[in-house]
Order: structure tokens, then C-alpha cells, then sequence
């Protein structure tokens, strides 16, 4: 099927019935007014034939009425044979009188006035390719005198006027034409952009932002579509994030059962041999010391993988945030003191109570708290406070310390992402799955240079998954 675009659809039937009105409407007025002037000219010629029978005048030379009135004498005999004119065409002999007599239209005018019903006979003829209109009027012995007035001069006037009509009315149609392109084309423009646009989204470009601005409509939809791609965007990569996620559990799940029994024997060797009498020496402690270290550390990653590859379920308790505050607060008094920083704690008393499993969101509070302040190498200012939301409360953390540069800001939830030497990358990635676990998220604002703001968030009403 034939495809219209809406513009054509809008503009076009419009058009035509424009077209169609601007045409049939002129052409129409100049009927009704040459209608209304011939009669009144057969009024005018009335008067003048009545003048011409009563005064006689007919009786006297036929070219003395023409040069007084400005119209043409005929003259037939009964047999319809032209007996006199004032027209010049005919005045030639070896004219076909029958012919003209037809043209005339004679009989049908004879026997008209063999029934007179009062009115004048008019009829209008062409002669010499010229409108006349001519009054009959019956003379003795069944002879005509005919009075032809020219017509050639109205019927010109009518061309005229119909043709400066059609002029302006094709002008005007194609000036309403232009116009309505215009509108039609300011309407369907932001939709074409709007079709471009989802076009491209289908292709898979999820980038794609549609540039409309109109306050209309169209402008509204614009803007819904463009905060659909944009979420549409946002969960296919949380999507291909959980799917790296998955894989990376899976694999650090092996990986870790794999590595924590020969660490354990490693561990026992090393603390034996510690025991041994020839390794009193100084230089064989430390080296074993160094030994244990290593071990501890590679343990600490391998259990990162193990809480990150093996959620266990949750233990929610109704409970207050403060409590998990003041217990990872009270383990980490000494170390923080140790490192120069300054805890500054603010925990309102209108906090409401809520859902949580108090370990795991230990576990997450501490893996934040060490990481700010492992950005405070040189001491600082660590502020802990609890934040109420509309339908949520929070924990906010905020250090003073590196801040983090914009490029990593996108980077880290991901597991293994770090820019520790000690580091294991997945102390956020698993704050970030306990507070997704509990309906929550988490929040990171930071600026390089200076400090870090990492907020925790709960719902009021917990969402499981
Ligand atoms: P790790 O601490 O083992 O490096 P994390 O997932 O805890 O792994 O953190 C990832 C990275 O995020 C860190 O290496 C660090 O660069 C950055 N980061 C996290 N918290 C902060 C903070 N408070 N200030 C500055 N950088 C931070
Ligand atoms: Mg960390």
C-alpha cells in the first residue's frame, strides 16, 4: 500500500477542498453577476424596442437606429429571406440564407409569435463567431424585424473577470499551499527526528539522545523516550555487569577452595619450623616471619572471594544503626588513633530502627572505614554520621583523604579493581552486594585531592530478593 507521510495526510485533503472552494467560488460569482446584468440589459434593450415600435421608427433607414442605439437591424421576409441589414457580413450576395435563417433560429422564434403570450422573444445567437442578443419583433405579413445587440463586449468583460478570478485564486491556493507546507513541516519535523533517533536506539545504539526542545507534545514525548533509552541503557549494563559478577564468583569460588588447604598446611609448616631449635637464627625468623605475612595476606584475599562468591542468606533483626557504628567504631579506635586521624561521629537520636543482618552490614561498614583510611596515610578528619531519608536511612562516611579521580569513580564496585599494592579490590564490590542484598545501595561522591564521601544506603521496608 501506498505510504503518505502524516504531513501530506494533514496538508492535502485541506488543500484540495481549498483548491476546490477558491475555483468553484469566483467562477460562481461571475455566473450570478452576468446573469444579474443581462437581465437588466434586456430591460434597458425593453425600453428601447417599445420607443422604436411606438414611435415607427423601425419604418426609417435601419443604419439611422444602429448609429442611435448601437445595435444591428435584420430584416426576413416571411420566407425567411433576409431583406435588409445593417450588418456588413451580410451584405455580400451568395449567402446561405437557410443556413442563417437556422442560426437565427427563426422557425422556432415564428412560432413562438404565432402564440404571443405578451413578452418580448430574445434569444441569444452567434454570428460571425460574435454573441448577439436578439429581440423578434413581428412586422406585416409575416415578416421579422430583429434588433441585435452585440454582446462581445459583456462577454469579454466576463473572460476578463474570470480569468483575474482563476489568477488570484491558484495564487492564493498556492500562497495557503506554502503555508501549510511550512506548518505541516515545523509539526512532522521533530517527528521525523524522534523516528531517526528510535531507529537507531533499535539498532543497539543505547547512546542515543534525541535533540527536540518544542514545549509541546512532541517535546514531552522526546523527553520520555529519552529517559527511557537512558534507563533502558542503565539496566543492560547492570546486566552485563551481573553476568561478569556471576562469572567472576564462579571462578573465585574454585579458585579459592583450591588455594585455602595448601595455605593452611603452608601456615602450619612455616609456624612449626618457626619451633625448630637451628632456626632460632635471627635472619630465619624474619624470613619466616615474612613467609607468615604473605600467607595472612593471600588468606585475606581468599576470603574476600569466598564472601564474594558465596552470599549466605540474611539474619534480619529490627534493630539500630548505631549499634553497628559503635561496634566497628570500638575495634578500630586504636588503629585510627594509630594513623592520626580524628573520628568525628554524629548519630541522631531520631534515626528510626531498621531491617538488617548485623554482620554483613558490619563487614560492609568496616571495609569502608578501612578504606578511608587507607586514604588518609598522613592522618585526617574521619566524619560518621547516620542520614535519614524520606523511605530510606543511611550511613555517610567522609574522609578527607586522596579522593578518587573520576575515570576510577566508574570503576569501583568492580571486583579486583584497585590501586593498592596490598590491595584485593573486593572489599567494595562486596559492600556493594550486602547493601544490595538488604534492598540498599551504595553512594560514592569523591574529589581528587580531597576526601571521599561514601554513603550506605537501607530502605525503611525491606525489599528481598
Ligand atoms: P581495595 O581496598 O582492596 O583496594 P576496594 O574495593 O575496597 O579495594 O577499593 C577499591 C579502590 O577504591 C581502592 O583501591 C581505592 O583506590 C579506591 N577507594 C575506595 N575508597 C576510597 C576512599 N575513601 N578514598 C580514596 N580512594 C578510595
Ligand atoms: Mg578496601
Amino acid at each position: 500500500m501506498r505510504r503518505y507521510s502524516i504531513q501530506t495526510k494533514i496538508v492535502l485533503p485541506f488543500m484540495l477542498l481549498f483548491a476546490v472552494v477558491a475555483i468553484v467560488f469566483p467562477l460562481v460569482a461571475v455566473e450570478i453577476f452576468a446573469w444579474k446584468y443581462d437581465e437588466q440589459f434586456t430591460r434597458e434593450t425593453e425600453g428601447w424596442v417599445d420607443t422604436i415600435m411606438k414611435t415607427g421608427y423601425f419604418k426609417q433607414e435601419p443604419e439611422k437606429i444602429k448609429s442611435a442605439y448601437g445595435v444591428e437591424i435584420m430584416i426576413f421576409g416571411s420566407d425567411y429571406t433576409l431583406n435588409g441589414t445593417t450588418l456588413d457580413a451580410f451584405s455580400d450576395v451568395g449567402q446561405d440564407w437557410t443556413n442563417l435563417a437556422e442560426k437565427m433560429r427563426l422557425r422556432e422564434v415564428k412560432l413562438h409569435l404565432e402564440n404571443p403570450d405578451g413578452k418580448s422573444v430574445i434569444r441569444d445567437v452567434t454570428l460571425n463567431g460574435k454573441p448577439y442578443k436578439v429581440f423578434y419583433l413581428p412586422l406585416n405579413l409575416g415578416r421579422f424585424y430583429c434588433l441585435l445587440r452585440p454582446m462581445e463586449a459583456i462577454a469579454e468583460a466576463k473572460r476578463t473577470l474570470t480569468w483575474y478570478m482563476l489568477s488570484i485564486a491558484v495564487l492564493v491556493t498556492g500562497l495557503v499551499a506554502l503555508i501549510s507546507h511550512l506548518i505541516g513541516r515545523n509539526l512532522t519535523n521533530p517527528i521525523k527526528v524522534l523516528v531517526d533517533s528510535t531507529t537507531r536506539v533499535a539498532t543497539g545504539n543505547l547512546d542515543e539522545q534525541c535533540n527536540i526542545k518544542t514545549h509541546d507534545e512532541i517535546g514531552d514525548l522526546a523527553a520520555a523516550f529519552n529517559q527511557m533509552t537512558r534507563d533502558l541503557k542503565q539496566s543492560r549494563d547492570q546486566l552485563i555487569q551481573a553476568e561478569r559478577l556471576a562469572t567472576a564468583g564462579k571462578m573465585s569460588a574454585s579458585f579459592a577452595h583450591e588455594i585455602r588447604n595448601p595455605l593452611s598446611s603452608m601456615r602450619m609448616l612455616a609456624q612449626m619450623l618457626m619451633q625448630k631449635p637451628e632456626m632460632a637464627v635471627e635472619k630465619h625468623q624474619q624470613s619466616l616471619r615474612y613467609i607468615l605475612e604473605e600467607i595472612k595476606q593471600i588468606d585475606t584475599i581468599v576470603k574476600g572471594l569466598m564472601d564474594f562468591a558465596r552470599p549466605t542468606a540474611l539474619n534480619l533483626r529490627q534493630q539500630p544503626l548505631s549499634l553497628v557504628l559503635q561496634a566497628v567504631l570500638a575495634l578500630m579506635a586504636a588503629n585510627l588513633e594509630h594513623h592520626k586521624i580524628q573520628l568525628e561521629l554524629d548519630v541522631s537520636p531520631e534515626t528510626p530502627e531498621v531491617q538488617f543482618d548485623s554482620d554483613k552490614l558490619k563487614q560492609a561498614f568496616m571495609n569502608v572505614v578501612l578504606n578511608a583510611m587507607e586514604a588518609m596515610p598522613q592522618g585526617g578528619v574521619l566524619k560518621v554520621s547516620t542520614i535519614v531519608d524520606e523511605d530510606r536511612v543511611g550511613i555517610k562516611v567522609v574522609d578527607n583523604g586522596v579522593g578518587i579521580s573520576a575515570e576510577d569513580l566508574a570503576h569501583l564496585f568492580e571486583p579486583f579493581f584497585t590501586k593498592k599494592t596490598r590491595g584485593t579490590g573486593l572489599g567494595l564490590a562486596n559492600v556493594k552486594r550486602i547493601l544490595e542484598e538488604h534492598g540498599g545501595n551504595v553512594k560514592i561522591e569523591s574529589t581528587l585531592g580531597e576526601g571521599t564521601e561514601v554513603s550506605l544506603w537501607l530502605p525503611l521496608s525491606v525489599v528481598r530478593n
